[in-house]
């Protein structure tokens, strides 16, 4: 077991925490401040027991000059303010001023660095995990504590190298996103919805996860590849070449577990929308979402499950005559009475955008570490974290 923030005695200690603010952020507003929030309880816990808080992130990629005028944490400065009136920017990451301000703090003052990935330009450091960074950074703290489960599957100075010198746990949202995301000792049955694109990303995902779920529900671009793999026209759907073999392999093996759209909303080549069954796909036709018969087909299993996790849209939600699929998976979902797990990326901003996010257990704040999880990986940033 990790160790986490409860495990320390943070009083009067000066606690840094590897927070995730990478948000998005236009004309110097945050447009979707989800991460933020959900980093509050961390926060506010050390602070009520009387830490010296120290936060970090990244945010975006550092490689130019111009890249750190437009990725400065100011703008999240400004959003924190707002909450919190004993927070100090500091406007770098390194040197006197910084030591200064962090010398001087009190208990529960909270100090927030800029951008760690201003140590990207001119010479890679942060996300190369240089070293000498990570042991500065770490000699202006006590204590660490990682909860930007984001960056997690990335060994970087500002949380691999940081706690390989310090005392270390991790915070309540990476707590939490360990246990949401854990298919250990879960309650069963376990019901898996894949969408997205493309198979050739998920691949090592489905491997982990049609062994472990009882239902492995596939929509989404990725579907086609399996529906052609059964012998189906997808007319131009997405198809990837290289996977038909491996997903008519998955389809033999597990012909119990997994279950295909058995109808298709269409646009064809003048621009024409047309829902059919499954095996109606005319040649010139693109399959952009599962239509209301593969709705009610998923439900019964959805209906029965008491764990669900959701990873990827079953259809080019961004477009609004694809998007039923996906709003309709959400309002069955939403009377569901079972532990729903909802994997970040794109498929935490379609709910959230459709406003479905309070019917849901957890919502990743990962991409790439969430993924990585699930396909059953070790994150480096969680690793290196000190166990009990
Ligand atoms: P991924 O990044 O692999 O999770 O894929 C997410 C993207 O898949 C979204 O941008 C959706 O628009 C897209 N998508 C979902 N269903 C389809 C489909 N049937 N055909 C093409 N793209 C799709």
């Amino acid at each position: 077991m990790k160790k986490t923030i409860r495990d320390f005695d943070l009083k009067n200690k000066k606690v840094i925490i590897r927070v995730d603010f990478n948000v998005p952020i236009k004309d110097g507003i945050i447009t979707d401040d989800n991460r933020i929030r959900q980093s509050m309880e961390t926060i506010n816990y050390a602070l009520d027991n009387g830490a010296k808080v120290i936060l970090m992130s990244h945010l975006g990629r550092v490689k130019t000059a111009e890249d750190k005028m437009k990725n400065s944490l100011k703008p999240v400065y400004n959003y924190l303010k707002n909450i919190f009136n004993n927070l100090i920017f500091i406007d770098t990451t390194r040197g006197k001023k910084l030591e200064d301000t962090i010398n001087n703090m009190k208990a529960r003052d909270i100090v927030l660095i800029e951008n760690t990935r201003f140590e990207d330009f001119p010479e890679k450091l942060e996300s190369s995990n240089d070293k000498n960074l990570g042991k500065y950074w770490a000699s202006l703290g006590d204590i660490f504590i990682n909860d930007a489960f984001g960056t997690s599957h990335r060994s970087h100075a500002s949380n691999v190298g940081i706690a390989d010198n310090l005392p270390s746990g991790i915070g309540f949202l990476i707590e939490k996103e360990l246990n949401s995301l854990s298919l250990e000792n879960i309650d069963r049955p376990l019901t898996i919805i894949l969408g997205g694109s493309k198979v050739s990303d998920k691949i090592e995902l489905i491997n982990n996860l049609v062994e472990k779920a009882d239902n492995l529900l596939i929509a989404g671009g990725m579907a086609y590849t399996f529906l052609n793999a059964s012998n189906i026209n997808i007319g131009k759907s997405l198809l990837d070449n290289e996977h038909i073999d491996f997903a008519k392999d998955l389809l033999n093996k597990y012909k119990d577990k997994i279950v295909l759209p058995i109808d298709s909303v269409n646009r064809d080549s003048s621009d024409n929308v047309r829902t059919c069954f499954i095996n109606e796909i005319r040649k010139d036709e693109m399959g952009l979402d599962i239509g209301i018969q593969t709705v009610k087909l998923f439900k019964n299993y959805l209906n029965d499950s008491k764990t669900i996790i959701w990873n990827g849209p079953v259809g080019m939600f961004e477009e609004e005559v694809f998007s039923s699929g996906t709003k309709q998976l959400c309002e069955i979902l939403k009377d569901i009475n079972a532990k729903k797990i909802v994997g970040g990326g794109d498929t935490a901003s379609a709910i959230i955008n459709f406003g479905y996010k309070d019917f849901f257990t957890h919502i990743s704040t990962g991409g790439g570490a969430t993924l990585e999880l699930l396909e059953g990986k070790k994150l480096p940033g969680i690793e290196v974290i000190d166990e009990k």
